[in-house]
């Protein structure tokens, strides 16, 4: 990897008195200069709303936003620029997902299958939409190191299995599930799948049309674009199917008093109100940012840093990785120590400088699976360097139980 913090101004800036060592890419990264460029450039020379006015500068911004739609579409190797939906993140894809497609397809005594790993916005999204229809939610349970046995999720196929929902990689350890094969075996019994890509599109390439997914999300924010967009891959001919979500602007034909409203095709049919369109500019000058450093190089940085953290921890007494994160290495290194609350461990790390994640990660229900009460997260991205992850880990050596430990010694948090 070409040394790339000189592209991320955040990191000339410093946390009392250092430079920041941001180890929580996982939860939202930094942004390059280009895309904060970008963003600024949109605003600057091309506001004005989309699709709606007829002028100049709504030409503009439309066609901006359209230019978006058309780098996602190619990044994702989508077949159609309709195919992508610009949202709100990953959450409001997979809530999308579930009040339209979900609502549409699954009714009494049916079921929708999840992965034991998921993220609450995996989850939580399919659970109310099965207590509401009188579903059931099939949980496809984890090993011992949180993975998905392809075998255990065909099992779980079942004939009223209407739809499955699984993490591409997990938020919490950076497991990889085998999507690919699992899509293909929920094709054979007739159940499509929406992947939820959140913590897969920021390292690795992501073809929609090789998997062969039915949907895909994930959120502009932990690929160094902006927060609050996202993006809902879905093939053209589900997508047209869909019912509206969000109803209003921008999302109807026509509308008059007495008549049925007729709403026009997606993607405009599903982007209800006025988009993000600078966050939409953002996210495509982020897709090519990462594009253009090229996808060998981040997955042998991201290989480098998870081998490196590896082999540091298992020198701190005490200290156990959880899972596998050099089988499949996405940029997760998730890790307890013996006797010492996560909270405590996080404290301080933060105390000198280093930001990582601890607790339950969104996912309580995949944590208690693993028998634990949370975890320490290191989570890296390109700008991340040998020496911060060295500078963490020798942290390690120094930490004792504090007040978590000794005070709320089950205490969670999310
Ligand atoms: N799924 C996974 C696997 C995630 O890691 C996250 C973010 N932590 C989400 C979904 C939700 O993403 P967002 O908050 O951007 O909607």
């Amino acid at each position: 990897m070409t040394d790339v913090r000189d592209d991320f101004p955040i990191l000339r800036t410093s946390v009392d008195g250092e430079p920041p060592v941001y180890l929580d890419n996982a939860a939202t990264t930094q942004k390059p200069a280009r895309v904060l460029d970008a963003i600024v450039d949109h605003y600057a020379t091309a506001t004005a709303n989309i699709g709606r006015s007829h002028h100049a500068l709504a030409r503009r911004a439309t066609e901006r936003y359209e230019r978006a739609r058309a780098a996602v579409q190619a990044a994702l190797g989508a077949a159609h620029p309709e195919e992508i939906v610009f949202t709100g993140g990953t959450t409001d894809g997979i809530n999308l997902l579930a009040d339209t497609f979900g609502r549409e397809r699954v009714g009494a005594g049916d079921e929708v299958v999840v992965c034991g790993m998921e993220h609450n916005s995996n989850l939580l999204p399919w659970r109310r939409l099965c207590e509401r229809a009188g579903a059931r939610l099939t949980v496809v349970p984890v090993d011992e190191r949180g993975r998905t046995d392809r075998a255990d999720f065909a099992a779980a196929l079942g004939p009223r299995t209407r739809l499955a929902a699984v993490a591409h990689v997990s938020n919490v350890l950076g497991t990889v599930n085998p999507v690919r094969e699992m899509i293909r075996d929920a094709h054979r019994a007739g159940v499509p799948v929406v992947v939820d890509g959140a913590q897969a599109v920021p390292h690795a390439p992501v073809d929609v049309r090789d998997l062969d997914a039915d949907f895909y999300c994930f959120s502009a924010h932990k690929v160094y674009g902006p927060t609050g967009v996202g993006v809902l891959y879905g093939r053209r001919d589900l997508l047209a199917g869909l019912p509206p979500y969000r109803v209003g602007g921008g999302t109807v034909k026509g509308v008059a008093r007495d008549e049925p409203v007729a709403y026009v095709p997606a993607p405009a049919r599903l982007e209800a109100g006025t988009p993000d369109v600078a966050g939409a500019v953002g996210l495509a000058a982020a897709l090519g940012y990462v594009a253009d450093l090229g996808w060998d190089a981040v997955r042998e940085h991201d290989a480098e840093l998870v081998h490196r953290a590896v082999t540091a921890l298992r020198k701190v007494p005490g200290a156990r990785v959880v899972g596998a994160p050099e089988e499949t290495p996405s940029g997760i290194v998730s890790f307890v120590i013996e006797g010492v609350h996560p909270y405590d461990v996080g404290g301080h790390l933060d105390r000198h400088g280093v930001a990582v994640r601890c607790g339950v990660h969104c996912a309580s229900t995949f944590l208690d699976d693993l028998g634990l009460l949370g975890t320490v997260r290191l989570s890296f991205a390109v700008y991340n360097t040998v020496e911060e992850v060295d500078r963490a880990v020798d942290l390690l050596h120094s930490v004792r139980p504090g007040v978590w430990t000794a005070e709320h010694p089950t205490t969670r948090f999310l």
